[in-house]
């Protein structure tokens, strides 16, 4: 391989590694090499909480001015640097350019709500039910917050936390995925370039199992806001609970898309195959169970597999590419197992083999699961591939009941052109976010961003709900 750029830690203002690094490839061509970046020890972690506690009292009561300066800087570098950072984003985990692109323009709009949001951080003043007494409540900074994020939104994830976190007059150590440390590390640089005090935001790269772990547990970090599997999110749970840290997971999904008899079919087949497929089906929010009142299934299924098989897999860095690769081996095995056992458990599947394209990648055509029931384990599990079950069912009240049926919450949605359908879907969908006429996945920035049941714990992140984690009441009585 070739000499390939070497990528540090930040930890205390400055830039460290001495040891091991660890290779990032890219997912479309294993022969490409990303870059190298630092492998952070337990003591990087230990260092990097210490100059956090060290920085929190300058930088919480410093001019909220200076926050939104420093966020708002960022922001401004993320948008005009966008086809290069987005270039890099796809280029490490495997989504087309444009959705690389449209990811980093994602995340510097973030920290730009976010820099404005730093001068908002506003309180009440009511009377006391005691005469001649005030009462006070504002919000202040939690503290040292760990952050702990997935790969496959590897900018605007780590956005949507850092900025809130750093707004509200908190500081930081970022822990990103092993998978995709190249974005992680462009924050991290665009933050120190911007001027942001030593010690304020630290980047420790390295495992979840190690690295991860240990800033989970450490007793000095107050608040740990964690994106990514339920299994390694329970884990966190109970780590962090024995010191009573405040806790924020976001993890799985198994979204339910509900097309019913009078949904208008062009609408239908786009909001699905979006949904589904788009980002190789890795959102935490892609439509994976698809519900589909039985009088228009046959002529959806027609339409919607004709339009999945012609989308193009490929290269994530060819600007013809509609679904770039699966991001790593070991997803690619596993969505590969789940096709199996679609077949295994009785359903007709069309497309999910792994193919060749031009360089060695994890490139997989997108599946779906026809004739599945809501009680099969391909209907169940998150599968985090570019695989969608299709479920029949004969009215709203059935296809309601069947998106309902599971243990995650995460988003939902209905293709139906009728006023009253979409009204009653929207109230009782159990779901955190309900979508009509539009896919599962695809968010805005400003408004709360999560789920119920398995798939949320502890409060929204984005927009103005997100400083509810970031920061803490404290009630101040004046006589
Ligand atoms: P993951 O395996 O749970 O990993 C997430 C992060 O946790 C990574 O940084 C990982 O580090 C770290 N980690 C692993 N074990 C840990 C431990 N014992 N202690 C502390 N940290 C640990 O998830 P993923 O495979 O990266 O991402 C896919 C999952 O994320 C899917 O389930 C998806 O639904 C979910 N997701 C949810 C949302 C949402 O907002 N609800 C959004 C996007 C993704 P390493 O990977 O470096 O080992
Ligand atoms: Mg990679």
């Amino acid at each position: 391989m070739t000499m390939a750029p070497d990528h540090l830690n930040l930890v205390g203002g400055k830039w460290i590694g001495d040891g091991a690094r660890l290779d990032n490839i890219s997912p479309s061509n294993t022969n490409d090499l990303v870059g190298r970046y630092a492998q952070g020890s337990l003591a990087d972690v230990d260092a990097a909480v210490a100059s956090a506690r060290n920085a929190m009292k300058d930088w919480s009561t410093n001019s909220p001015q200076v926050r939104a300066d420093l966020l708002d800087a960022v922001g401004s570098r993320l948008l005009a640097e966008r086809s290069e950072i987005g270039r890099l984003l796809s280029r490490e985990e495997g989504k087309t350019l444009a959705e690389g692109v449209g990811e980093t323009v994602r995340a510097g709009q973030i920290f730009k709500f976010f820099a404005q949001e730093a001068l908002r951080v506003e309180g009440d003043s009511i009377p006391s039910v005691r005469p001649g007494v005030d009462v006070e409540i504002r919000r202040e900074p939690v503290g040292i917050v760990g952050l702990v994020t997935p790969w496959n939104f590897p900018i605007a994830i780590p956005a949507w936390k850092i900025a809130p976190a750093l707004a509200c007059g908190n500081c930081v150590i970022l822990k990103p995925a092993d998978l995709t440390p190249g974005c992680a590390h462009i924050l991290a640089r665009l933050l120190d370039e911007a001027g942001c005090p030593a010690g304020v935001f630290n980047l420790v790269m390295g495992p979840g199992s190690t690295i991860g772990q240990h800033l989970v547990e450490h007793p000095d970090v107050d608040a740990i806001s964690f994106t990514g599997s339920v299994p390694v999110g329970r884990a966190i749970a109970s780590a962090a609970i024995g010191g009573m840290k405040r806790i924020q997971l976001e993890m799985g999904g198994k979204n339910p898309m509900l097309v019913l008899d009078d949904a208008d079919l062009d609408v239908a087949v786009r909001v699905c195959l979006d949904g589904a497929f788009f980002s190789t089906g890795q959102r935490c929010t892609a439509s994976s169970r698809l519900i589909v009142h039985r009088k228009i299934h046959d002529a959806f299924v027609d339409r919607l597999s004709g339009a999945m098989t012609a989308l193009r897999v490929g290269d994530a860095l060819d600007p013809a590419t509609q679904i770039g690769p699966v991001a790593s081996e070991r997803q690619l095995e596993n969505n590969l197992r789940y096709v199996e056992m679609a077949r295994s458990e009785g359903a007709e599947v069309i497309g999910g083999e792994r193919i060749d394209v031009s360089a060695p990648g994890y490139f997989q055509r997108p599946a779906l699961f026809l004739g599945a029931t809501n009680q099969m384990q391909v209907s169940r599990e998150e599968i985090f591939g570019p695989c969608a079950a299709v479920i029949q069912c004969d009215d709203l009240d059935e296809g309601l009941a069947i998106a309902n049926d599971t243990p995650f919450g995460l988003s939902s949605g209905i293709c139906t052109t009728s006023l009253s359908s979409a009204r009653t879907f929207k109230r009782l969908s159990s779901a955190g976010m309900v979508m009509v006429n539009l896919p599962t996945a695809g968010v805005d920035y400003h408004v709360p961003f999560g789920g119920r049941k398995a798939s949320s714990f502890g409060p929204r992140e984005q927009g103005r709900h997100a400083r509810e984690f970031y920061t803490a009441t404290k009630t101040t009585y004046i006589g």
